[in-house]
Formats: structure tokens, C-alpha cells, sequence
């Protein structure tokens, strides 16, 4: 049985930055599966498989926005050091178009705090003479954050993380964990393809799955659901010519949807550019069992959606040609605090990492450097509060 450090289970976007950080003085495994070529040979899926998520800084509170920051800060030299390029500082545009919310009037004094800065948007003609791409409602103001804010590439951010766990010497194992137990001052991590690993230390960072399996001693408070986003293709020229346009996040809230993000066009697998937007819907699946996410990854249809993400386009891009498009399947988990879980359960060495609250991509490097640092010193690095991570577990 192989034995090392520490294991970290799911090779997503928060377990491979775990395991890199602490591969800078220990054994690391990093186990998980790869992206499935055929979701019904899979039994487990990510939040992750895309090509864009939205980058910002100032987030919803200080410890959202100390992450972000933390984060950002890291790509210069995580691009440097892995060679793979995957920031892209367009700047990040938030809007409300009913007028100020709880998140534009913190973010002066969060700005100060922290020391960033964002330009104010007071209303919609500002907005338009700036971003002449969108088109807002009368009421709307917003705030705009230049780079490092715009998105980031997840799949080659994973990448480039493992490639740097492996110079360190850390391992990646494409398995499934079926089982964590603790035997004897030891983890043992058995997997869905019949091996057995131990560790002195276990990190469960598997996203929307982290309830699934036998991976906690006790399962976390986390609602799960499914989330559609719309991909609408554009010509070269087209994608070009709004290279420009920054990520956008617009609160808007109407009986069809709640929560718009877009990103600009960006070229995809198949050699073809999409820009992608996305927003919570009524008809969004909330998940207990695993058969059901399962499910919804293989064979729900998510095209019926696109009718209603195609009229909010519409209506923020009325020049956005929607020739051709297509929906894609995803899915999100949220903890009641509202912000990731970080820390210890009550089985000494035994962590999670995870609760993405759909923001987690922009600082999932951040997320891997503070749990790394909670399993090496049992504390929280300077500035972050082991209670806005608090693990919230079920029958509490
Ligand atoms: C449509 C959509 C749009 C989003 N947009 C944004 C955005 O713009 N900006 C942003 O910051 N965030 C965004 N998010 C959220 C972001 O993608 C997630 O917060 C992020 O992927 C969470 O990272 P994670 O590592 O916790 O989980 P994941 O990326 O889901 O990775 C979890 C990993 O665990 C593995 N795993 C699961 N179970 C097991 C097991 N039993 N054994 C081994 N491995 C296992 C999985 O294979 C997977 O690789 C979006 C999410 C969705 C769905």
C-alpha cells in the first residue's frame, strides 16, 4: 500500500492548489479522476469542465475578498513557474440595474480596508458611454475593477497547479475514492478501482460531491443544484472585435432568472469561439443523492433553458449576432455561511476544502494556500478568520 503525507481527494480547481501547496514539504498525493470522456462511464463530475470563469477581486465580504486578492496576486508567478497561461485581466464589470445593493455600498470602505479600488458606475448612461457592448435598464449603477479582475481558464489553472505539485515530487492518481477510514493513527483511502493508499493527513476537497461516497465522518450542510449556461458561437472577427469586453456579473432578479455572469467569447476544444452566459433559474434541480446528479450529467435535457438565456442576451447585447449556441450542463453547492469550508473535522487530521458557492474558481488558488497552511500549523495564515470557514456538519 502505498503511504504518503498527505492525500488530498478531487483533482478539481481547490484540491489541485491544496496539493501543490503542500507539496512544498511533504509527500502529496492528488486523487481524483480526469475530466470523463463519457459521462456515463463516470461516477463523479466537477464544477470546472469549461473553458472561462469570472475573475474579480472585491467579493461579497472581507474573507471573499482577501481570497480573491490572495489569488490574483499569485498568477504572475504561477504562470511563470508552471510556463501555462491562464489569467486574463479584462476587468470585471458588476451591475444592478434596481439601483445600489448591500454589495456596492460596502465596497468603498472594503476597498480602503484592503487597499484595491473600483471605478463607479452611478447610472446607466454612465455605463453605456463606457461599455457601449451592454445595454441596462435606466435604474442601474455598478462599479468596474481593472486587471488583475477577468477570467481565468480553469482547466489549464488545474494544469498548470499539477504541473507544479509534480515538480515538487507530488503524485496524481486518476481514482475514485469510495471510502476514507481511520485505522491506527492512519488514513486509508480505498478507491472505486479496487487500490488502497495511506496518509498521516487527508484533505476532502471534491466539490459537489464532497457529501457523496464515504469521504467526511459526517456530512456537511450544503445545498446542491444544477446550473445551465448558454454558449452562443461567434465568428473569429466576431470574438475579436469584443476582446474587450469585460467578465460581467449583473444582479438582476426577475420571475425567469436571478444572477447573470457572461464572459466574452473565448475559443474552445473544438476550435470554435463561444461566449458564455449563465444565471440561476426556477426550474434549477436541487440534489440530495448521487444517482440524481448522476443523472442530470448523463441525460436531463438542458436545452430548454436557452430559450430564456438567449432573451436576457438579447437584451444586454441587442447586436450580439445569436445565430448558433448551445446549453451545457453544470452543477453548484452552497454552505449556509456562505462562503467556502476550510478547516479540521472532528477527526484530528482529517480537513475539506470545498463549498464552492459559485465563486470559488477566481480563488481556488488562495483556497489550497490557507488549508495547506491550516493542516501545517493547525491556524489560520494572518488576516483570515477561522470562523468565516467555520464546517458547518448536518444534525447540528
Ligand atoms: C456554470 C458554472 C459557472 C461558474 N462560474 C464561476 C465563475 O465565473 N467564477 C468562479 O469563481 N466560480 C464559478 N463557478 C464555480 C466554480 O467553478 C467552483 O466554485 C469551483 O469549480 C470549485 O472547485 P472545487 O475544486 O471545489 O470543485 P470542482 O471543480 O467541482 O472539483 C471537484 C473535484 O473532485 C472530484 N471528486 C468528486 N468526488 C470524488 C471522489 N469520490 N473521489 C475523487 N475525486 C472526487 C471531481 O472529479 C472534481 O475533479 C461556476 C460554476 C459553474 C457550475
Amino acid at each position: 500500500m502505498e503511504h504518503y503525507d498527505s492525500i488530498v481527494i478531487g483533482k478539481g480547481l481547490v484540491g489541485a492548489a491544496t496539493a501543490k501547496h503542500l507539496s512544498t514539504d511533504r509527500s502529496v498525493a492528488l486523487i481524483g479522476p480526469d475530466e470523463p470522456v463519457d459521462y456515463h462511464r463516470a461516477s463523479v463530475f466537477a464544477s470546472h469542465y469549461d473553458e472561462a470563469r469570472v475573475q474579480r477581486v472585491l467579493g461579497k465580504d472581507e474573507a471573499w475578498t482577501r481570497l480573491n486578492r490572495d489569488a490574483a496576486l499569485s498568477y504572475p508567478l504561477l504562470e511563470q513557474q508552471s510556463g501555462i497561461s491562464f489569467h486574463h485581466p479584462v476587468g470585471c464589470l458588476y451591475v444592478n440595474p434596481y439601483g445600489k445593493d448591500e454589495y456596492l455600498n460596502q465596497q468603498p470602505s472594503l476597498s480602503a480596508r484592503l487597499g484595491l479600488s473600483a471605478q463607479q458606475f452611478p447610472n446607466a448612461h454612465t455605463l453605456h458611454h463606457h461599455f457601449p457592448h451592454f445595454h441596462f435598464p435606466l435604474d442601474s449603477v455598478g462599479i468596474y475593477e481593472t486587471a488583475p479582475a477577468g477570467y481565468i481558464h480553469p482547466r489549464k489553472l488545474i494544469d498548470a497547479q499539477t504541473k507544479l505539485l509534480h515538480k515538487n515530487k507530488g503524485v496524481t492518481i486518476f481514482e475514485t475514492i469510495t471510502e476514507i477510514e481511520k485505522v491506527n493513527e492512519l488514513f486509508v483511502v480505498q478507491t472505486q478501482e479496487g487500490n488502497r493508499y495511506t496518509s498521516q493527513q487527508v484533505v476532502v476537497a471534491a466539490g459537489s460531491f464532497i457529501n457523496h461516497h464515504q469521504l467526511l465522518p459526517q456530512k456537511l450542510q450544503l445545498v446542491t443544484k444544477s446550473e445551465v449556461v448558454l454558449l452562443v458561437e461567434l465568428s473569429k472577427e466576431e470574438a475579436l472585435s469584443l476582446c474587450g469586453l469585460p467578465s460581467l456579473l449583473y444582479e438582476i432578479n426577475t420571475p425567469q432568472l436571478d444572477g447573470i455572469y457572461l464572459i466574452q467569447p473565448v475559443l474552445y476544444p473544438n476550435g470554435n469561439y463561444y461566449l458564455k452566459i449563465g444565471a440561476n433559474v426556477p426550474e434549477d434541480l436541487y440534489f440530495e443523492r448521487l444517482e440524481d446528479i448522476q443523472h442530470w450529467f448523463r441525460e436531463a435535457d438542458s436545452a430548454p433553458f436557452a430559450e430564456r438565456l438567449l432573451n436576457a442576451l438579447h437584451e444586454l447585447m441587442p447586436t450580439l449576432p445569436l445565430r448558433s449556441y448551445q446549453t451545457k450542463k453544470c452543477i453548484i453547492s452552497r454552505t449556509p455561511h456562505g462562503r467556502p469550508y476550510i478547516g479540521e473535522t472532528q477527526v484530528q487530521g482529517w480537513f475539506v476544502a470545498g463549498g464552492c458557492n459559485g465563486y470559488s474558481a477566481m480563488c481556488s488558488e488562495a483556497i489550497g494556500s490557507v488549508t495547506a497552511h491550516v493542516m501545517r500549523n493547525g491556524s489560520f495564515p494572518e488576516g483570515y478568520k477561522g470562523h468565516d470557514f467555520e464546517l458547518l456538519f448536518q444534525n447540528e
